[in-house]
């Protein structure tokens, strides 16, 4: 990628991405790509010959003094909006370079490029195996990932060091009491999987009253007492034990 030229420190901010399947936007719909620079444009200026009536300013480049354009971000993360309703909103460092306009709580820049991102819990799936998945636009910015929780950072992926175990512990954490949850409120249903002790996984095919009938690998269909089948938080899966069920009549 193009860095910040040496001459010049860049600014560290914090701003709001909307985060979606094909990567970072503003949240006026500005894409942002990986591995270049965000540069900014002045949209007014462009139509200032339309209506010149309505602004005195002639055609700049962004950031301008009098002017709203430029890349903006905040000097806290205290300051910007809480994503909290919109699920793909993420939080983040920015570097600000060019020229920077400086305002009471922020600046607007001229060239921005993420520095480092910061997600609520709450725009990553569930199941780790599709968390890694959801990452791959993020990760292809080249910038740390970290999960933010009740004000902790929990390092996520790192440059050159991949997925980090703290935040995957974290996370793992979170599906063991997402699943515990879920399983205490429905019970189990048609299509989960059973770990039955000495046999395998079966998995359920039907639930009738009392009784639960489940097929194993090799087709065996079980009839299980629904009371025998318990969530195992440890596992993240049910199990139960060999000596709970029955080979059901004839096989399906
Ligand atoms: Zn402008």
């Amino acid at each position: 990628m193009t860095s910040a030229p040496d001459y010049i420190s860049p600014i560290i901010g914090c701003r709001l991405w909307q985060w979606e399947g094909a990567g970072l936007r503003s949240l006026n719909g500005e894409p942002w790509r990986p591995g270049e620079p965000l540069e900014a444009r002045c949209r007014l200026s462009e139509f200032a010959h339309w209506r010149p009536h309505r602004t005195n300013l002639r055609p700049h480049d962004a950031p301008h003094l009098k002017c709203t354009c430029g890349i903006y971000a905040s000097k806290s993360l205290e300051h910007l909006r809480r994503p909290g309703y919109q699920r793909s909103l993420i939080y983040g460092q920015v570097l600000l370079w060019g020229t920077i306009v400086e305002h009471q709580r922020g600046w607007r820049a001229q060239y921005a490029y993420p520095k480092s991102f910061l997600l609520p819990p709450e725009v990553l799936p569930v199941a780790l195996k599709e968390i890694e998945t959801r990452l791959e636009t993020l990760i292809s910015y080249g910038r740390d990932i970290f999960v933010l929780h009740d004000g902790a950072r929990w390092p996520l992926w790192k440059k050159g060091g991949g997925m980090d175990t703290l935040g995957l512990d974290y996370l793992s954490d979170r599906a063991r009491r997402w699943y515990t949850q879920r399983n205490q409120r429905s019970g189990i249903r048609q299509g989960d999987r059973i770990a039955v002790a000495g046999e395998g996984i079966a998995v359920v095919d039907q639930i009738d009253g009392t009784y639960i009938r489940a097929k194993l690998g090799n087709k065996t269909m079980l009839r299980i007492a629904r009371n025998e089948v318990s969530w195992k938080k440890e596992n993240l899966r049910w199990e139960t034990e060999a000596s709970a069920y029955d080979e059901a009549d004839g096989n399906k």
